[in-house]
């Protein structure tokens, strides 16, 4: 175990090293200064996707979802409590797969919402089906490796 964590910043998508300990306490971005955490999810595109899959040292969670889709809109404001009680533990990121569809074809996304969980750049978990906040969270846990 490091006692640093590669973190990729939401907004320029530079990729920040912060200390294990430093985690919770509100880090900012060294190239943009904006917090790295805010408690909402992260939108995710077909640009800046594979940094933040491939390059963080936390899980991300990725909610495959689009404008037209009830079910996803329903669970949209569950989604973002979620990310309030995930992060820093965790990247909570949105991919609209409307807006990118090669996103969608490259992870064979057949229904949405979709929730898929990474960790280390690789896929460990999916889940297709709205959930409300409770159930995404205990979800994401029970798939973390131990
Ligand atoms: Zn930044």
């Amino acid at each position: 175990m490091t006692d640093s964590l590669h973190i990729v910043c939401p907004h320029c998508h530079t990729t920040n090293r912060v200390a294990r300990s430093q985690l919770g306490s509100a880090p900012d971005c060294g190239s943009c200064h904006k917090p790295l955490f805010e408690a909402h999810s992260t939108a995710l595109d077909e640009a800046s996707f594979d940094k933040h899959i491939s390059r963080n040292q936390i899980p991300v969670l990725v909610d495959f979802w689009a404008p037209w889709c009830g079910p996803c809109r329903q669970m949209a404001p569950g989604f973002e409590q979620a990310a309030k009680q995930l992060e820093p533990q965790i990247r909570v990121a949105k991919v609209d797969t409307e807006a990118n569809q090669s996103l969608a074809a490259r992870f064979q996304i057949r229904s949405i919402p979709t929730l898929a969980l990474f960790v280390g750049g690789r896929e460990v978990a999916r889940q297709a089906g709205a959930m409300g906040v409770a159930d995404i969270v205990r979800w994401t846990q029970a798939n973390l490796p131990r």
